[in-house]
């Protein structure tokens, strides 16, 4: 759809004006914050203009959504570029520092080091110590050649060459000499040990409960990359065009129209399949993904692994764990026979979040504070460690449970051994716990889609959904001014004839 630009000629000013057609971007934000047509005519009402018929409008509203969803693709498929080659740039900088610190026996003049596993003859050989003199003259004293002495002399002759060189080229040897030249040179090399970037990735759906009829996935860089949506997926499971023709008219063919229905199957499958489809997309569009970080649904990882033959790394988020453990005390709160406050379940939880936080990229250390948790809230300090536990570090002084009932310890044995059971999985999964990712961007681009499309309203019948997404994946990307990108993207002035 062009956005009308229409020149009037005012009486009062006597000059020309340029306006953008007002309708034009009614319909524009009738995507971005007014809602569906109903509400477009109150506010229209509300100005003292006329209405438009839902026709109109949602023809209308098609049109400026094609333009939206043009500008967030082009958008994200930007920020997909730019977070993935940065990842890729700086994993290849800290491999080429690694192997820098590696090289042993540097041959400065070469730029070239023994491999590590060469034997320590050769080594010795090569080492500043051995070096030739100015001097050195061809000529192998020794006449037992062995492949070592061999591999000596060559050395001996390229380091002789490079000497006249130098001495012809003086500015190109003190170029070569510096190793920060060294180091830029190292970090033009592609990284050998990841293959993708690593994106935090969040499904939504438009209802609570697992009998939605829509959702959303995006998937998102990381908070060092500027947190943007690199893909918006989103799923409908039925279309309000093809309902209808079914049931008005049932012995006709449906009639053409842009039909969003994409999914069969439960709700709980869109999250999968949903991520499963932005993946693949990434892939072809040559920004792969190999790290996703989000909640504990593995469903996905298996589907791509058997599909797709994509093979992806996961990170949990902390806060979905710090939540799951939280959901499993309110149900063992639920049962009768085990008697667990509130108070006692927020605690749980708060102490939960600080062994995380403390023990990141310490996946022993965790497993052990992970181990001692349970016992200490029951005065069992025999696993702790005197960094987090006041009993330990001062045993002169009697401790008290400051944020438990009573200030004192927990005392019920079936509460504790109901709490080790469910402490159990998560021990076991310490390692994976010790190196946690973060999908809260993801929480945040599922509170600006309620904005756009709050959950009390339904717009998933029509592509009317897909715009309102993708009208917030560029709004996170661009900020308001993707509004100035969409009438850059399509502007048409026509002539006024009244003021
Ligand atoms: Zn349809
Ligand atoms: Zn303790």
């Amino acid at each position: 759809m062009p956005i009308l630009m229409i020149r009037f000629r005012c009486k009062w000013f006597q000059s020309n004006i340029l306006l953008h057609c007002f309708y034009c971007l009614v319909f524009l934000a009738m995507i971005d914050s007014l809602g569906g047509p109903v509400r477009v005519n109150n506010f229209l009402a509300a100005l003292n203009l006329k209405p438009i018929s839902n026709k109109n409008l949602k023809t209308m509203e098609r049109r400026a959504g094609n333009i939206v969803e043009h500008v967030a693709d082009m958008s994200t498929r930007e920020a997909a570029k730019d977070a993935f080659h940065q990842e890729m740039k700086e994993v290849a900088e800290a491999e080429s520092k690694r192997a820098a610190d590696r090289m042993e026996g540097l041959i400065e003049d070469l730029g070239v080091c023994p491999l590590p596993d060469v034997s320590p003859k050769l080594k010795l050989m090569l080492q500043p110590d051995n070096q030739v003199d100015d001097d050195w003259t061809d000529v192998d004293e020794d006449n037992d050649e062995t492949d070592n002495v061999r591999l000596s002399s060559a050395l001996k002759r390229r380091r002789y060459q490079v000497r006249k060189h130098k001495k012809k080229h003086p500015m190109l040897s003190r170029a070569q000499k510096t190793p920060s030249s060294r180091v830029c040179l190292a970090s033009k090399f592609p990284c050998h040990s990841r293959t993708g970037m690593s994106c935090a990735v969040d499904t939504a759906w438009h209802k609570r409960g697992f009998d939605s009829l829509t959702s959303h996935t995006f998937f998102m860089s990381k908070a060092q990359y500027g947190k943007k949506v690199v893909k918006a997926v989103v799923s409908h499971r039925t279309c309000g065009v093809c309902k209808w023709w079914k049931r008005n008219r049932p012995s006709e063919a449906v009639r053409n129209h842009r039909c969003v229905h994409d999914h069969t199957g439960s709700a709980r499958l869109m999250e999968s399949v949903s991520g499963e489809r932005g993946v693949c997309e990434l892939h072809k569009d040559g920004t792969p993904v190999e790290v996703i970080e989000g909640d504990g649904d593995n469903t996905m990882i298996a589907r791509l692994k058997s599909k797709s033959n994509i093979s992806l790394k996961k990170k949990f988020d902390r806060n979905h764990i710090v939540k799951n453990i939280g959901k499993k005390l309110y149900a063992l709160q639920a049962d009768k026979s085990t008697k667990l406050s509130k108070l006692v379940i927020l605690h749980i939880q708060k102490c939960v979040k600080y062994i995380l936080a403390k023990n990141q990229g310490d996946p022993k250390g965790l497993e052990e504070n992970l181990k001692a948790l349970v016992p200490h809230q029951f005065a069992d300090h025999t696993m702790c460690q005197p960094r987090w536990c006041g009993y330990k570090r001062d045993r002169s002084v009697k401790y008290s449970h400051r944020s438990l009932p009573y200030k004192g310890p927990l005392k019920d044995d079936h509460l504790r051994s109901q709490l080790e059971k469910l402490f159990e999985p998560v021990v076991m999964k310490a390692p994976q716990l010790a190196d946690l990712g973060s999908s809260q961007q993801c929480e945040h681009a599922n509170r600006e889609v309620t904005m756009r499309a709050p959950k009390s309203l339904r717009y998933g019948n029509s592509e009317s959904l897909d715009f309102r997404v993708k009208a917030t994946a560029a709004f996170i990307n661009e900020g308001r001014h993707y509004i100035s990108k969409l009438f850059q993207f399509s502007t048409v002035i026509i002539q006024g004839t009244r003021c």
